[in-house]
């Protein structure tokens, strides 16, 4: 059998590494960086990593189950981050099955076959330039999901600097500068903290309201609260709702708009210290773009300002540049992917870590990479069990919303809910034979709860 190709070596392509390992079935890794740790390697050139950032997940309910971060921060930077990813590597002999300084071009099913029954050809560039194309029975993609900038356009033009986030490093870029933010994403929090010590001033562009999250409540990481049985979908939107206003107050005292959505139907924002910073007047909340007009920016509700550099914190879009659209079953801004993995034509190709979920962490990406692992040994060995697995995606999808009516936006069509998503994932492992004979399940325990309800806090990473 030839090595499953897979595509990168960040926390979703390590995860996706170590489980087919664990699975005995071969595969190369293929790196577009120098190193492992994907986007917390600030220094791969494809990192949106800035100097500043740390996890908004606590560690805890970040890390990888069976490789506890040696580290006593709640939510370690991006340095010690990388560390981890380094280590992780190195500890399950990882590294040399990775071809680093390699970046895929192209992904084509052998022959044109699109059923890829006869495998797919990988063609890749090297380290020394020369492109060389090989053949494998699937290919597995976990080449990220932010890094391809979402740039909108606006009327008129601004004359003065444009910067998307992905491009962000350190805060000396806002020195002495009159800044506009456009979106109070993660990011753009963070960034906008950031930038109050160094900038002239700081506008955050806002076109709805937020709920925001502190680190801490009660003491502890707030995503390390209320571990147990998932609360439903109302009644815990309605407990936390009170819960943050008890420990935040109401973001529309600082100008924020009243969000017209319910708490968990967009991805809430792991940051108090913006909140803070608008109570010290630091910054000031402004209203959506109406257009632009040299270094003018005018706004909706009628009001101007002048601004020297316009920071796009407008996210990222999903983007398998390599593959044709047809073979991942795009129809809208996302892959229609069972489980957020398998093309429903179960093509051989896979995609690993297109999930975004309130704490699911890099966990949850490794159970995705466990369900991969065991289809492919059924697949080798237990064709039939392969089989009864393809048979349920061709029954009504499972719902993984957990209950949540998530916004219409494009940035929200890949997501899921993470107890509802994990116990999809255990109950679709259990449906494999282990691979091996040892337990597919071995790092999700059977009867393990699923990770608890999912706290009032801090959550995982839409980085918008
Ligand atoms: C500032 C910031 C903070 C975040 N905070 C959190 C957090 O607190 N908690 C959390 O869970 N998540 C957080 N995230 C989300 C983050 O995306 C995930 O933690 C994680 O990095 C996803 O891993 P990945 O392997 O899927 O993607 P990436 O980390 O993006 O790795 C993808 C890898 O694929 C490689 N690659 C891409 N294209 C090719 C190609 N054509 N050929 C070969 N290789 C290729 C890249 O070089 C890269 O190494 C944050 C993200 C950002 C930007």
């Amino acid at each position: 059998m030839n090595p499953i190709a897979l595509i990168g070596a960040g926390p979703s392509g390590l995860a996706g590494a170590r489980a087919l390992s664990r699975a005995g079935i071969p595969f190369t890794v293929f790196e577009a960086g120098p190193d492992v740790g994907g986007l917390w390697n600030i220094d791969n050139p494809r990192s949106t990593m800035y100097e500043s950032a740390h996890l908004i997940s606590s560690r805890t309910t970040t890390e990888f189950a069976e490789f506890p971060m040696d580290s006593t921060a709640d939510y370690p930077g991006h340095r010690e981050l990388h560390r981890y990813f380094r280590s992780y590597a190195d500890a399950y002999g990882l590294r040399e099955h990775i071809r680093f300084d390699t970046r895929v071009t192209a992904v084509e099913p052998v022959d044109g076959d699109a059923t890829g029954a006869s495998g797919w050809l990988v063609t890749a560039i090297g380290p020394d330039g020369a492109a060389s194309t090989t053949e494998h029975p699937a290919v597995v993609l976990a080449n990220g999901t932010l890094a391809e900038p979402n740039v909108p356009t606006f009327p008129g033009e601004f004359t003065g600097e444009v910067m998307h986030t992905s491009a962000y490093k350190s805060p000396k870029v806002f020195d002495g500068k009159r800044v506009l933010i456009i979106g109070a994403g993660n990011s753009g929090c963070d960034i906008a903290v950031d930038a109050v010590h160094h900038a002239a001033s700081v506008d955050l562009s806002v076109r709805r309201g937020y709920y925001f999250v502190p680190r801490y409540l009660f003491g502890r990481p707030s995503d390390t609260l209320n571990q147990g049985r998932p609360l439903p979908a109302r009644i815990k939107q309605f407990v936390d709702t009170r819960v943050l206003r008890a420990f935040t107050g109401d973001p529309v005292r600082f100008g924020f708009p009243e969000p017209d959505y319910r708490i968990y139907e967009s991805h809430p924002i792991v940051n108090t210290l913006i909140l803070n910073h608008l109570g010290q007047g630091d910054l000031r909340v402004v209203r959506d773009i109406d257009r632009f007009d040299g270094r003018t920016v005018h706004f909706a509700d009628g009001s101007e300002a002048d601004y020297d550099l316009v920071v796009l914190a407008t996210g990222y879009r999903l983007d398998y540049p390599f593959v044709a659209r047809e073979h991942l079953n795009w129809t809208s801004a996302a892959p229609e992917l069972y489980l957020n993995i398998f093309p429903p034509s179960f093509n051989g190709l896979f995609v690993l870590g297109m999930i975004e979920a309130s704490g699911i962490g890099w966990q949850g990406r490794y159970e995705q990479a466990e369900l991969i692992a065991a289809y492919l040994a059924a697949q080798r060995d237990e064709p039939d069990a392969a089989s009864r697995f393809r048979d349920a995606a061709a029954r009504p999808w499972p719902d993984l919303t957990g209950g949540y009516h998530y916004l219409g936006l494009d940035r929200m069509s890949y997501y899921v809910n993470k107890d509802a998503y994990r116990r999809t994932m255990k109950r679709m492992l259990r449906s494999l034979p282990a691979p091996g004979g040892a337990a597919a399940a071995a790092s999700v325990p059977v009867d393990a709860p699923v990770d608890g309800a999912a706290p009032a806090g801090a959550r995982t990473g839409s980085r918008t």
